[in-house]
């Protein structure tokens, strides 16, 4: 499964449905890579850490 162009260059995209609260940031899993992702001021970042390893590298 190729990444998004989105993904690629780390402007991922959340999924309404699947955002929450972590006391913190907004964190949500992206649409299009399914990997989660946290809300910086920036816009949505990748989580490092704690997520499930890329299908392609
Ligand atoms: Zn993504």
């Amino acid at each position: 499964m190729a990444l998004n162009l989105f993904c690629f260059f780390g402007r991922h995209m959340p999924r309404r449905s699947h955002m929450k609260w972590d006391g913190a940031h907004f964190v949500s899993d992206c649409r299009f890579c399914k990997s989660p992702i946290r809300k910086h001021k920036t816009g949505w970042q990748k989580i490092e850490g704690g997520d499930q390893p890329l299908a392609t590298r």
